[in-house]
């Protein structure tokens, strides 16, 4: 098969070194990709906001599969329009793809599906948003609707950093992403990410994951895309996995069926892990990035035909397999991310970071320039590594790290720290 591969961050990079390992590929090719993602395929320059040129490369490329990796083109309808000038791809639909692209359908979904969440209302002004915050009081979280690259979340400590997040998202700091907003409850637990297949009519669950969203060390400073990650996530037990599959998942792809816009893709369920179990925080339409990588390190079967089976609504009686083994991903990023920061520093020393067992590199934002590679953005590399327990990938991915060198780049030295401190407990 033909595949094309959309999107140029680390969870492509993961994505097309696991597909160019399928034996049933015959050309990969990825748009626009990066430095890295040019190991694994051919590059090819693509406006991925156009999707009347996606296709007509497709079919000047006889390409018979297309697997879409970030969230915009996902919520801007590309499979719709794929589908329609019958192309094959993976993931949601438009009106699928709703889950990530508006916090209040989702929340309503919750609420009309008995799917636990934190309770909430929508706000379309300012003044009942914040008289509903004055009603619940602090620790209170304040949401922008739409797609907000991140930055739409803001858990609120106190009723006035509450109110000053809801003028800001108002006064349009968010852009149209704040045209409404969400107010919901504070959730008290532990975060994990959990991931589903899903094909329309059901799912199978994928592998969980931790992230670390802070920039610094101890989980301080300010929130980023994810400075690393690690898999499994010792809080997903087989238990909470189940609960998570027939609480949340599983409802939410009936709630979709039934309202005529089936889900099929990747089901991202952030979870909060509280005292009477898993409660969704959020979805997201697509795999995580950074934890795709973990995902994939330890993904051992074939991803082509699970893509090919969950847009195909096969994946009934469907099976993957998985190493035993812990992944974990540590992001080199650029000095000054996530504010400003510098593009085109030189970065050396990857091939003999590579050469340690159990590792692999992904390029998250690079440029391969007059033979060398340089730093082409904000997150720039996933030094990722496989172990037997959390502890070796960590260890076995910062002594990779050490042997990267990037003068412009900076890391956080302790990914995987809950984790590792949870095995020392264990003995
Ligand atoms: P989201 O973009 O919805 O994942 O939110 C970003 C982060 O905000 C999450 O990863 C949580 O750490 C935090 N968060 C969001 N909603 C809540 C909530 N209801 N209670 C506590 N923390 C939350």
């Amino acid at each position: 098969m033909n595949i094309l591969l959309l999107g140029s961050g680390g969870r492509e990079h993961a994505l097309a070194w696991k597909l160019a390992a399928s034996p049933l590929v015959d050309r990969l090719y990825c748009a626009p990709g990066n430095a890295g993602i040019a190991r694994e395929c051919e590059l090819v320059t693509l406006d991925l906001a156009d999707h009347a040129a996606v296709a007509a490369f497709c079919k000047a490329h006889s390409i018979d599969f297309i697997v879409v990796g970030p969230e915009a083109p996902l919520c801007a309808g590309i499979v719709d329009d794929l589908t329609a000038a019958g192309i094959k791809a993976f993931g949601p639909s438009g009106a699928a793809a709703r889950l990530e692209g508006s916090k209040g359908f989702t929340k309503d979904l919750c609420r009309a599906n008995a799917i636990p969440t934190a309770a909430y209302e929508r706000f379309i002004a300012a003044d009942p948003a914040k008289a509903y915050v004055r009603a619940r009081g602090a620790p209170i979280v304040v949401k922008a609707d739409g797609l907000a690259a991140g930055k739409g979340v803001v858990v609120a400590a106190s009723i006035a950093e509450a109110e000053s997040a809801i003028d800001m998202m108002f006064a349009g700091g968010l852009g149209e992403a704040g045209a409404e907003v969400v107010v919901e409850e504070f959730l008290a637990g532990e975060e994990a990410s959990f991931f589903a297949l899903c094909d329309g009519e059901t799912a199978i669950p994928l592998a969980s994951a931790q992230d670390h969203k802070r920039v610094f060390d101890g989980d301080r400073g300010p929130n980023t895309g994810g400075m690393g990650a690690y898999s499994p996530a010792p809080v997903m037990t087989a238990e909470m996995s189940r609960r998570a599959m027939d609480e949340i998942v599983l409802p939410t792809v009936r709630a979709m069926k039934a309202m005529g816009a089936p889900y099929k893709g990747v089901l991202y369920a952030g979870l909060m892990i509280t005292d009477a179990g898993p409660k969704l925080i959020e979805y997201n339409v697509r795999f995580g990035d950074p934890e795709c990588q973990v995902l994939m390190l330890r993904l051992m079967s074939d991803l082509l035909p699970a893509l090919l089976a969950s847009s195909d609504g096969m994946l009934k009686n469907f099976d993957l397999r998985w190493y035993p083994d812990a992944a974990l991903t540590v992001v080199m990023a650029a000095k000054g991310y996530p504010g400003n920061y510098a593009k085109g520093s030189p970065i050396e020393g990857l091939e003999a970071a590579a050469e340690i067992e159990g590792v692999e590199i992904f390029h998250a934002g690079t440029k391969a320039e007059t033979g060398r590679v340089v730093a082409n953005g904000g997150r720039v590399l996933n030094v990722s590594a496989l172990g037997k327990t959390v502890a070796q990938a960590q260890a076995r991915a910062y002594q990779a790290v050490d042997r990267i060198r990037w003068a412009g780049g900076f890391c956080r030295r302790d990914i995987g720290f809950r984790a590792v401190e949870r095995e020392r407990a264990a003995g």
